[in-house]
């Protein structure tokens, strides 16, 4: 093992940070086992983080910090199963290319690739599908390092109680060492992006929903304007935006030049409506198909902060109304588009989908931006309809809030108290959200 001088650990977005008592880097699974024994031995408490690519305090490591940059080893592919068992620290985009250098794909995903797989598996990162769900539901098992410092594995068959409750969890049960991943084989997206009006995408949301794939939309508070996407599988060849059209969308229009207003409406909050008005126009229709996880992910390099929740999909639409409504009565300058995915229901236990099909509404601030009264707002919104935080992802919720919409969240809590009786792998944010 290779130990590295403490330093500051801090997230993507910059408002998470910590100097952890110790950071390591363990190569293997014996050597996470090691550490996580060492610490109990010492007292500390335990953290493995991703990329840091939550905004919540999720990856925050108070005593022990395991970076996650010597566990990216790829153990076994099998095409004909499509099972393929990878280490926690390998980044998604590393996956996505080996996967594909094999005839192989994850089914869905979300926005970005930079993650390491554990990091996002631990807070139920997902994208946006009809039939195809988020990560948590993508993983036939797991290799854990539990707080005595045992090396268990889980699936369906195998502890399948800790299977449901780790696949998704916090990093609260235990250190992910590596990760059997269900994939398919490998296919091409046709995406077909189009400007639409508010009203109309409201009205044919359903519509949307049933036809086709994957479908999100984009809404440009402020305005009648909306981005919405639908993604589809497609029969060869692969048409790509030329690189010239693909550097001017998703480089400069939605980074270099939304980067640009954003720092503009950091100095004069007020130009959001109008600044909003020409971005709703700028980002014109396109159709290209490509490689599956091309479509889905695209780079995002202008920093935010975000709050995302997870609502039953039938209240949808009343609750985008509600948003708007709130628009109307708020003295809010919001310059980042309100997204909006949909989700079949999961099985993991703390998956924001669990049990039930879902809506996701993500809000953003530049972040530089005060966000506490827009995110406020609209959490107060989203929790009067039994709305679920995304556990990486802005929020203020507490265990009484949260045992009242996760169905198991009383059975994770006994696995946890179980498993980890010390508290081992404890942080603030799980004292937040756990209550312990
Ligand atoms: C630009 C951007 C775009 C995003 N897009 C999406 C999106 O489209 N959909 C979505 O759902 N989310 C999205 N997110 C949120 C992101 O996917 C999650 O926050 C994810 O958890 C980050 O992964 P990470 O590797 O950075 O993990 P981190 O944020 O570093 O860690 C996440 C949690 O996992 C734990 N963890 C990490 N590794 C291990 C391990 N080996 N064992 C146990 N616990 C571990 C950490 O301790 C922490 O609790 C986005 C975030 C950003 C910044």
């Amino acid at each position: 093992m290779s130990p590295v001088s403490t330093e500051k650990w801090q997230n993507w977005a910059g408002n998470q940070q910590v100097t952890p008592r110790r950071v390591q880097v363990p190569r293997s699974t014996a050597e996470v086992a090691e550490a996580v024994r060492t610490a109990a031995a010492d007292g500390l408490t335990v953290r493995m983080t991703g990329t840091g690519h939550s905004f919540t305090g999720a990856a925050i490591a108070e005593d022990l910090l395991l970076r996650p940059t010597g566990l990216t080893a790829v153990r076994s592919v099998d095409t004909a199963s499509g099972l393929v068992t990878v280490e926690a620290g390998l980044p998604l985009h590393r996956m996505n290319k080996l996967l594909d250098e094999h005839g192989l794909a994850l089914a869905n995903m979300g926005d970005i690739q930079e993650q390491t797989v554990a990091g996002a598996l631990q807070t139920a990162t997902h994208g946006t599908g009809r039939d195809a769900a988020g990560l948590a539901s993508q993983v036939a098992a797991l290799e854990l390092v539990l707080a005595d410092g045992s090396v268990v594995t889980c699936s369906p068959d195998e502890r399948p109680e800790l299977f449901d409750a780790a696949r998704a969890g916090l990093g609260a049960l235990g250190v992910v060492t590596a990760i059997t991943w269900k994939t398919v084989p490998s296919f091409l997206l046709r995406a077909q992006e189009a400007p639409m009006k508010w009203d109309e995408v409201l009205a044919r949301v359903d519509e949307f929903d049933a036809a086709n794939e994957h479908f999100e939309f984009y809404w440009f508070p402020h305005t009648e304007g909306c981005l919405t996407k639908r993604n589809n599988r497609v029969a060869g060849p692969a048409q790509p935006l030329s690189k010239f059209k693909g550097w001017l969308d998703d480089e400069f229009l939605s980074n270099t030049l939304f980067g640009g207003i954003n720092k503009l409406t950091h100095r004069v909050p007020g130009a959001a409506p109008f600044v909003n008005g020409i971005s709703a126009k700028a980002l014109g229709a396109r159709t290209y198909s490509d490689t599956s996880y091309k479509v889905f992910t695209s780079p995002r390099t202008v920093r935010f902060k975000e709050q995302e929740y997870a609502i039953p999909r039938e209240q949808l639409v009343p609750a985008l109304r509600d948003l708007r409504a709130l628009f109307e009565k708020r003295d809010w300058r919001i310059s980042f588009p309100i997204e909006v995915r949909l989700l079949p229901e999961e099985d993991a236990w703390l998956s924001m989908a669990y049990g039930r099909r879902s809506a996701f509404i993500a809000v953003h601030v530049y972040h530089r931006d005060p966000h506490e009264e827009y995110f406020r707002g609209v959490e107060d919104l989203m929790t009067s309809i039994g709305g679920r935080p995304h556990w990486g992802k802005m929020h203020t919720r507490d265990a009484a809030y949260l045992e009242t919409v996760y169905p198991r969240f009383g059975d994770f809590r006994a696995l946890r108290d179980e498993l980890d009786p010390e508290r081992r792998f404890a942080n603030p944010y799980t004292r937040q959200v756990f209550g312990a």
